[in-house]
């Protein structure tokens, strides 16, 4: 591929990429996990010891308790169930009747101490999105690791007799992102709909597992994934592919709009992968916040411009990414 510069995202935006109400609170409570996935952009792994502390957990406890627009609080990691605050902040968001997600890789269930989950979900309420980047074992295995397939099946099974996928109020989403690259043959994840429909049919007929719904996530480079492709002399391509797959219409539903991202030391920022990437959320004066911050000011609106860097061009590729899966 002819190698030409990246235009600067923010070239790409016809006004500022505006904050709206915060209506999502991310809370990436470390970087501790039972696996390694080869396209983790957190770069997680059981080696990793950054966690939430004591003190930070309590200042997101207020949080939580203090502003009722926050409607969802997203629990990721790691795996998030392995770090300080996760059954914290659990209670907090429940008891103040929000909508609790956890990001959840299923194999956790099976680690030694983490077994009583799938139940303590399923009488939580807990929203699960877990992660099944194919429906075939080898593909999976190959990015997550030896077995995972066949874990991350069993945990399925477990939440389905738990009432997961049937009673409404008992909700598991699966995440496909696709393979990392190898070569300059780059692909986006096929279109959500119809590989949701592909992934229900094969999982039922082969496992007997239903779930809600399948969400595709682009592989930003961020991360593992970022070191991948430079290791691959493929990071500059990448960046272009995506730039040349921009779809303004993905814009005004970024993820980055309504949520706040915050990191295990209580730092905010836009997202998860700026948080990943360094990119703190900034004032419109410049300064950065801290949970700590926005509980002296009372306000969680201090944001004025979502802060941006070219791998948002993998949210707004195609059909548009996010924790949610397509945009449009
Ligand atoms: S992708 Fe998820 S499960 Fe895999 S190492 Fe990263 S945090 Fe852990
Ligand atoms: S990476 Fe995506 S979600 Fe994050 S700031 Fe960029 S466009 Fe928004």
């Amino acid at each position: 591929m002819l190698q030409t510069a990246i235009t600067p995202f923010s070239n790409k935006l016809t006004s500022p990429l505006t904050k709206r109400g915060i209506s999502v609170l991310q809370i990436n409570l470390g970087k501790r996990c039972n696996l390694a996935c080869t396209h983790c952009h957190v770069e997680a792994g059981p080696k990793r010891t950054e966690e939430l502390s004591p003190e930070i957990c309590e200042q997101l406890i207020t949080l939580i308790h203090k502003f009722p627009e926050i409607q969802i609080v997203d629990l990721t990691g790691g795996a998030p169930e392995m770090n300080y605050g996760f059954k914290q902040l659990v209670a907090a968001a429940k008891a103040t009747g929000k909508q609790v997600i956890v990001r959840s890789n299923l194999t956790i269930y099976f680690v030694e101490g983490f077994g009583d989950l799938p139940e303590s979900f399923a009488k939580n309420q807990i929203r699960v999105v877990a992660s099944l980047p194919c429906y075939l074992a080898d593909n999976v295995d190959k990015m997550r690791g030896t077995g995972v397939f066949d874990e991350s099946i069993k945990a399925l099974q477990w939440l389905n007799q738990l009432g997961y996928g049937k009673d409404p109020s008992l909700i598991v989403d699966l995440v496909f992102n696709p393979q990392l690259p190898s070569s300059e043959k780059f692909s986006l994840a096929p279109e959500q709909t119809n590989l949701e429909r592909d992934y229900k049919v094969f999982l039922k007929e082969h496992f007997g597992i239903v779930f809600n719904n399948l969400f595709t996530i682009t592989n930003l480079p961020v991360g593992r994934t970022k070191l991948h492709l430079e290791r691959k002399k493929l990071y500059a391509s990448y960046l272009q592919f995506l730039e040349s797959k921009f779809n303004a219409n993905t814009i005004e539903h970024l993820m980055c709009r309504d949520e706040l991202s915050i990191d295990y030391l209580g730092n905010v920022y836009d997202c998860d992968f700026n948080q990943m990437m360094n990119l703190p959320a900034k004032t419109a004066n410049g300064e950065t916040l801290t949970v700590t911050k926005l509980l002296e000011a009372d306000s969680l609106d201090l944001i004025s411009e979502v802060q941006t860097a070219a791998y948002c061009y993998g949210c707004t590729a195609g059909c548009g990414s996010s924790c949610g899966g397509a945009l449009v």
